[in-house]
């Protein structure tokens, strides 16, 4: 059965590419390219007359959630959906509407859809094929009417990325892969194709769709999970990428969010989206402190839930205030990991064999976003050993004063299996079976077996 969707797969594969190779012509490319005289005329006057006062003017006019809702209608509103680790970007503006990613599996996205009523997309973007990006596409394409569907030109061999490619073969949706410069319009908006502009990254993050949204005077800047090399790739291409609001990329990871990009951007606000308490340690805290230190305003989705953010084409609002407080994720800690140390021994092979396939299958595979990148699990295992302990922060930078050495592996007492300490695998896990190794033999010897996803 699986073999036989596998082969599904991969001959549905072939004919999206066909057909997004086909595509690069198409009539939508060609009927915007007459909008680019105008396109680039308003971005010139909106980049010339964006002054210091306009911007503060911008940043006081942060609405309350009462006057939101009456004073609102009509003006082109951005969610930027609270989807756990992931991205999901919802954007209306009249009768249009596109989406930009969909989260991982956990239809969060799907359900906050279907609230807002949305029946059709105009656009789908997916911006790369990371689970935490594209795994909740699937459920949205299944369900919901697209027109077009906009992704990169790069494959991932991942059952999640198979799954959301049958979805996209099963729809009536074109497919389009993005082009640096084409522009896309969106009613009396538009939206300009920012990058990738190579062909060829080692990092899948690279691949991500970056895009700047237009409206009036205000604009958006969309950056999916890219890297330092696309940040500044997009800055030496001297493209327009002044934006007001910068949607901070791969969830506030020190791997991007570069000062040379913020700076060619310039925004007056910042959305950080990621999960709650992640075991990543999103967001980092030195882009919080260079956030800060640009003086832009920081939205988050893990502190503040979904936020949501109003353009007259003028006057930028937000549903909500800014959270500039420094507050960096918590990591598992020493200590809290050793109070749990006096747990239940592990369950046999053959249950932890068979409890692997369901959590493999319950949760996607969120650990491909570290796992596709060698450069990325190397960070990722530095910055865990070197964390220091959070204790309830209310400004970090003063507080991180006691460093405390963080276990690389936790093993799960319960499952019998062990994992590195940022797989994430343990955002699910009791927080009363989890083991903490310092050695990964120790954990061998005592009968836990290394974790499928991110193998210790
Ligand atoms: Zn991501
Ligand atoms: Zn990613």
């Amino acid at each position: 059965m699986k073999k036989h969707n596998k082969i599904i797969s991969v001959f549905l594969l072939l004919i999206i590419l066909f057909i997004g190779c086909s595509n690069q012509d198409y009539p939508e490319t060609k009927e915007t390219s007459d909008t680019k005289t105008t396109e680039s005329t308003i971005n010139k006057e909106t980049t010339s007359e964006k002054t210091q006062a306009d911007k503060t003017q911008k940043t006081t006019a942060t609405s309350t959630i009462k006057e939101i809702e009456s004073e609102h209608l009509g003006e082109l509103v951005i969610h930027f959906l609270d989807v756990g680790h992931g991205d999901s970007i919802l954007i209306e503006h009249g009768n249009y509407s596109m989406l930009i990613d969909g989260g991982s599996q956990n239809q969060s996205s799907y359900n906050y859809l279907q609230n807002q009523h949305i029946e059709s997309l105009d656009y789908v973007i997916a911006t790369h094929p990371h689970e935490d990006h594209i795994g909740g596409l699937i459920e949205i394409i299944n369900n919901i009417k697209i027109d077009k569907i906009i992704m990169p030109n790069v494959t991932h061999t991942s059952e999640t990325f198979d799954n959301f490619l049958t979805s996209v073969a099963f729809s009536e949706a074109k497919v389009l892969q993005p082009h640096v410069g084409d522009i896309y319009d969106f009613g009396d908006a538009s939206f300009t194709i920012v990058a990738p502009i190579s062909d060829f990254y080692e990092n899948l993050n690279n691949y991500s769709i970056v895009l700047r949204f237009n409206h009036g005077d205000n604009s958006f800047l969309f950056t999916g999970d890219i890297e330092a090399i696309s940040e500044l790739e997009i800055v030496d291409s001297n493209q327009d990428v002044s934006a007001d609001v910068l949607k901070i990329s791969h969830h506030g990871s020190d791997t991007s969010n570069t000062d040379q990009f913020i700076q060619a951007v310039a925004p007056s606000h910042a959305i950080i989206s990621c999960a709650k308490d992640n075991s990543y340690g999103y967001p980092n805290l030195e882009v919080l402190q260079r956030l800060r230190n640009n003086n832009i305003d920081i939205y988050r989705t893990d502190l503040q839930g979904s936020i949501i953010v109003y353009s007259d084409g003028n006057i930028i609002s937000f549903n909500q205030d800014p959270n500039n407080d420094l507050i960096s994720s918590t990591l598992p800690t020493t200590e809290t990991l050793q109070a749990t140390t006096t747990k239940a021994p592990p369950v046999t092979e053959t249950q932890a064999i068979s409890e692997t396939i369901t959590d493999q299958a319950a949760t996607g595979e969120n650990i491909t976003d570290q796992a596709a990148t060698g450069e990325n699990i190397k960070e990722q295992t530095t910055q865990t050993v070197t964390q220091t302990s959070i204790i309830p922060p209310t400004d970090l930078a003063t507080e991180t004063t006691t460093t405390q050495l963080v276990a690389p592996y936790v093993g799960n007492a319960n499952t019998g299996k062990f994992h590195h300490s940022y797989c994430s695998s343990l955002d699910q896990m009791n927080p009363n079976n989890k083991v903490p190794f310092f050695d990964r033999n120790i954990a061998i010897e005592q009968g836990y077996v290394p974790c499928k996803r991110c193998n210790p």
